[in-house]
């Protein structure tokens, strides 16, 4: 399996570059033992007008079965063969891709600490693969590549050249060509359509590939014509994390292209603030009250479920006794957001080592938020579809499982205090519901229930005496009352 990047260069910008970008000296041969092999990097052309790096993975193929079948996927007998001879060892497949990953990553991510400015500049590139399983042929390929800005020639291997007759084969000799990509930006889209091309993953598909699959995927595949055949294909056509990978997609997509629906989101809490009284806005006592209740709880590693524009996991941070904070929200502008208000790009690393900003629903279960201490889902249930926080309900109190669980919600009671707020109107446009403190007890009790926590409710703002708090809060403890106490 062979695969090489090359680029041009000038006496200013010489094409040596590449080797710093690729963090591989040119002068050098060098090999690393990856899982499947081993990859071979070599530089068959090296000065200052051109520059070409080669990658060529010696698949071990004794390795590659024994892989397969301690991931339970040991074929059936009449495959035994198969499983030694195939085609492997030759193709540039999702192995490469996987090679690609492992010996290039630092490439991957854009860094490069030597020289800084260099992952940022588009650089002409040439990458060509001589064999390539293409499944969908040549016409595929081009859909694939070139909305991404390649100039595409895809010539199809006939199946033996001294027989013309007999057809193509399904592999594609291709050559790519681009002046407007990064280095970083060309191997992540190999990463992921080597393998769309190959659609045979060979190991197997877990959850977390739809994280991988958004991380490469950052800024060019929201958008793709072809995203459909991207995700299902990339995905191994499994169906639950196809919808959900599309689902996040869409949601980029919306924060890119259509800023209102999620501006409206990251609103909320200013304009709830605005319409409050001064000096002690809601907003602000909202989260005194968490960090209280997170100061009793003891906890040390600390979910802010629906962090927003990550306001709390600002006070957390600037408060030592929490080590780990994790801010999650579903959409990427309020987590850009949060991360330029943390200054996570500025932030030492120890400090930065304390805090981690992820991208997800709180309606899927996400094996990243087990283990901690506590969550918090302040002002967030209210912004659920009702139908979906049976799943939210899951996803943290079934799955995550923290020992405490903050929510905070608004008290649909208290809004005919509110002089601005037209009598049966939600205080905001993004709220789905409002719940009276009966409705948030009876969910808050059984959700508990079912559970296995005990639970406690709290005002926050002033407790009024016909109409109760501004705000609710429920303090969720796991274990019975006694196991709480002791
Ligand atoms: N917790 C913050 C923000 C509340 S606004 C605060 O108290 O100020 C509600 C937040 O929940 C928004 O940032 C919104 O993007 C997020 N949100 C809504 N539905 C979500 C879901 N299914 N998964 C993750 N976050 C969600």
């Amino acid at each position: 399996m062979f695969l090489t990047i090359g680029t041009t260069g000038t006496p200013e910008r010489p094409a040596t570059d590449l080797g710093h970008l690729l963090h591989k000296h040119p002068g050098k041969a060098q090999a690393f033992s990856t899982s499947y092999g081993t990859a071979h990097v070599f530089y068959p052309e090296a000065d200052a007008r051109r520059c070409t790096a080669a990658l060529l993975l010696e698949v071990d193929a004794v390795a590659l079965v024994r892989r397969g079948r301690d991931k339970g996927r040991g074929g059936a007998p009449d495959a035994a063969l198969a499983q030694y001879v195939n085609d492997r060892p030759y193709a540039a497949s999702s192995l490469l891709a996987v090679a690609l990953s492992s010996v290039f990553s630092t490439a991957m991510r854009g860094v490069c600490k030597a020289r800084p400015e260099l992952p940022g500049r588009p650089l002409p590139l040439r990458v060509e693969i001589p064999a390539l399983p293409a499944r969908g042929g040549t016409g595929l390929v081009r859909r694939l590549f070139e909305p991404l800005g390649w100039r595409v020639t895809a010539e199809p291997v006939p199946l033996d050249a001294e027989f013309p007759e007999w057809g193509d084969s399904r592999y594609v000799g291709l050559v790519l060509v681009s002046e407007s990509l990064t280095l970083a930006e060309a191997l992540r889209q190999l990463y992921v359509l080597l393998p769309v091309l190959d659609d045979a993953k060979h190991y197997w598909v877990t959850a977390d590939e739809v994280d991988k699959l958004l991380r490469a995927g950052e800024g060019w595949l929201p958008g793709h014509p072809e995203q459909n055949v991207i995700t299902s294909r990339y995905l191994a056509r499994r169906w639950s994390l196809t919808r959900q990978a599309r689902e996040r997609l869409e949601l980029v997509r919306l924060a890119e292209t259509d800023d209102s629906e999620v501006e409206e989101i990251d609103n909320a809490v200013a304009e709830e603030a605005e319409a409050e009284e001064k000096p002690a806005p809601l907003a602000v006592r909202r989260r005194d009250a968490v960090l209280t209740a997170l100061a009793e709880s003891a906890a040390a590693r600390v979910l802010d479920l629906g962090c927003g524009q990550g306001q709390l996991v600002q006070a957390l941070l600037k408060d030592p006794r929490y080590t780990e904070i994790v801010g999650v929200d579903v959409s990427m502008r309020a987590l850009a957001i949060a991360s330029r208000r943390l200054g996570l790009e500025r932030m030492g690393e120890r400090q930065a080592a304390r805090v981690t900003l992820l991208q997800g629903s709180l309606t899927y279960t996400d094996k990243r938020l087990k283990g901690y201490d506590a969550a918090v889902l302040s002002e967030v249930i209210e912004h659920l579809d009702l139908p979906r926080l049976p799943a939210l309900e899951y996803a943290v109190f079934g799955a995550a499982r923290p020992r405490t669980v903050l929510v905070t919600t608004p008290n649909a009671e208290y809004n005919v205090r509110w002089e601005t707020l037209p009598a049966g109107h939600l205080r905001h446009g993004d709220h789905r519901f409002e719940w009276t403190r009966e409705e948030f007890r009876g969910w808050a009790d059984q959700v508990a229930a079912r559970h296995g926590y005990t639970v406690e409710f709290r005002p926050v703002g002033p407790d009024d005496p016909e109409v109760g708090p501004p705000t609710q809060l429920a303090l969720f403890t796991l274990g019975t009352r006694k196991e709480a106490a002791a």
